[in-house]
């Protein structure tokens, strides 16, 4: 069977009655197609990108039955969940499943489009013996990056795989990851026999998430604004199980909203229950160390948060990825400060020699994000080997350009101040030096008769601190053990003139009035029916034992209250709106429509 037109047109038709979407996001037209066409494939999508309905749509128009690995049990339940919801025979098969042996009839009565495993499963004669009682449709391998020494997270059992699939040799395997960088793309490629040719990449961009990179000088109040700012569900990343701890408590107090925290040192029981109220809420913010996150499925991420630097743009990008992948506006916030980058810079001074040269490119690379005066968004999809537009019209630097000043003076100044005082004291000492400010712990070491004493005045005075901030983020200004500044890095280029400092300095006009009517074109918070439609969507959801998103994602809702359909087939047209949800919530919706 090869890619046909006719396929695709069946294709679409699925695509709108099974799932109710209208038209294909990027490369799932592609992928599906060939999937279709029985030809193996690689797909590398970003997160939420839509990357299983690339399986689920096959699943549903091919004869017999798609098996899916996935590494995670709660995101395996996850995706049961949503297919079943839209109608699909699904089913899993682990460890946490009281229902084997139904689930095993089933397949073998080929009455089931999909079944999740877990990758240990794999290896199991039985499972082998369970496979060849019915036709199978596809082998679908999520997270396929776990199959690679290269990828960031290995999994020996996914070495299992090819065995498997070679046994069942003409079924067509679909792999699926969202990660991968070329070497781990050609390993994922031979480890699981899948021809070269058979590579889809889609594009890293995330267009409707909005980039903004600050500096921290209140992170509290910043949350706050944050917060007040985007009334759906959020994540914020902080460093530590202490700060997590103060942070949610302090955000759960001055905001009134419901804040949890997630982090390893959690018992079990309530990491979970945690991690479950999350999913579930339309309004919560989970306060969390990056344990968090993994394996979690919630579309409707509305802002992610980081309270101190990532480890790296990869990081960044993973991180921040969680947020928006139903499509909707949502917010990528990156609250950094010097002493972060000290701290990440002291780490790796602690790693083996060896790994040192590579993390701190990793660091280097960060610090040019977080400083940068140009479109983030370009910055990062160029990381990633894209070729994007100089500007995105949809990041801080973008929307609110930032002066840039050319400070390598300064800078050279405020070296020269630590050099002379000896490498062994704060910012604050430096910067009196620096102004001249009188002070007795000055004049008793004598820094008053040193030759830069007193030679930053006026305007200058005030960037100090944002390029003693630069140079700290690029290891030029590094602390000692009691907090003292050394020189470090590139500091002798700069003070030879051979390397130069620009800053951006952000604009004092405040962002936030435009933040917030962006925001409001999301969603009508307000408006009564919307209200009550999610009202609905609540109730619904707390009957069933689902999250709100799996009845209906926000957008449904807004094209509802916005269309007011007044008939089933009125309801049918709006996009998310597929048989099954029509069948099983159409009446319930249209009676609000009709009664608000
Ligand atoms: P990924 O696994 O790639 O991160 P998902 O498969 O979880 O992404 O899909 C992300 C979201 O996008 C889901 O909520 C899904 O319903 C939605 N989605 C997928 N494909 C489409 C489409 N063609 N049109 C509209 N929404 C889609
Ligand atoms: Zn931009």
């Amino acid at each position: 069977m090869l890619q046909s037109p006719a396929n695709l047109e069946r294709a679409r038709t699925t695509l709108r009655e099974v799932f109710g979407f209208e038209s294909f996001r990027m490369v799932q037209e592609e992928v599906v197609g060939r999937v279709l066409a029985g030809q193996s494939t690689l797909a590398v999508m970003p997160t939420g990108a839509g990357k299983s309905l690339t399986y689920q749509l096959p699943a549903v128009m091919l004869e017999g039955t798609c098996v899916v690995i996935s590494p995670l049990i709660a995101l395996m339940h996850d995706q049961l969940r949503s297919a079943r919801a839209n109608g699909i025979r699904a089913a899993t098969l682990t460890s946490a499943d009281a229902d084997w042996r139904e689930t095993q009839d089933a397949f073998r009565a080929g009455a089931l489009d999909l079944l999740y495993v877990a990758p240990e499963r794999a290896s199991q004669p039985q499972f082998r013996d369970l496979l060849s009682a019915a036709p199978l449709a596809l082998f679908a391998v999520d997270e396929a990056h776990c199959v690679s020494e290269w990828g960031h997270d290995f999994r020996p059992d996914y070495r299992q795989l090819r065995p498997l699939m070679d046994a069942f040799g003409d079924v067509p395997r679909l792999a699926l990851t969202a990660t991968a960088d070329g070497r781990t793309r050609s390993d994922i490629l031979s480890q699981l026999g899948i021809p070269d040719d058979g590579l889809v990449i889609s594009g890293f961009d995330r267009p409707n998430i909005r980039y903004a990179i600050r500096p921290r000088d209140n992170l509290s109040r910043q949350l706050e604004r944050l917060m007040d700012e985007q009334p759906g569900p959020g994540i914020v990343y902080a460093g530590t199980r202490k700060k997590v701890e103060d942070l949610a408590a302090s955000l759960a107090r001055a905001t009134g909203r419901p804040v949890l925290p997630y982090h390893a040192g959690l018992p079990a029981e309530q990491r979970a229950a945690n991690q479950a109220a999350f999913v579930a809420s339309e309004d919560m913010v989970m306060v969390a160390t990056i344990a968090f996150g993994m394996g979690i499925d919630k579309p409707d991420v509305r802002f992610v948060a980081h309270a101190g630097v990532p480890k790296s743009i990869e990081a960044y990008y993973q991180e921040t990825g969680r947020a928006g992948r139903d499509g909707d506006p949502a917010q990528a916030v990156m609250l950094w400060s010097a002493g972060d980058f000290a701290t990440a810079r002291m780490r790796i001074g602690e790693l083996d020699e060896g790994r040192q040269p590579g993390e701190r490119q990793r660091l280097d690379a960060l610090a040019a994000l977080v400083e940068a005066a140009t479109c983030r968004r370009a910055i990062l999809l160029r990381h990633f080997g894209e070729n994007p537009p100089e500007a995105c019209g949809n990041c801080d630097n973008c929307l609110n350009p930032p002066q840039v000043l050319e400070v390598t003076e300064l800078a050279q100044k405020l070296l020269s101040a630590c050099y002379r005082t000896g490498q062994s004291f704060g910012f604050g000492h430096l910067q009196k030096v620096l102004t001249g400010a009188p002070d007795e712990r000055i004049t008793e070491r004598g820094h008053d008769r040193l030759s830069v004493y007193g030679i930053v005045e006026g305007e200058d005075a005030a960037l100090l601190q944002p390029v003693s901030r630069a140079l700290q983020a690029r290891g030029c200004l590094v602390p000692n053990e009691h907090g003292g500044l050394q020189l470090g890095g590139e500091a002798r280029a700069l003070l030879t003139g051979e390397a130069a400092l620009s800053i951006a300095k952000p604009p004092a006009r405040s962002e936030r009035r435009q933040r917030r009517s962006r925001n409001e074109a999301a969603n009508p918070v307000g408006d009564p029916l919307f209200d009550a439609l999610r009202a609905l969507r609540r109730d619904l959801a707390a009957e069933q034992g689902v999250p709100p998103y799996v009845i209906f994602h926000d957008s449904v809702l807004r094209e509802m209250a916005a269309r007011r359909p007044v008939s089933r087939s009125e309801l049918a047209e709006i996009g998310g709106v597929g048989a099954k949800k029509l069948e099983a919530y159409g009446a319930a919706f249209l009676k609000v429509v009709a009664e608000n």
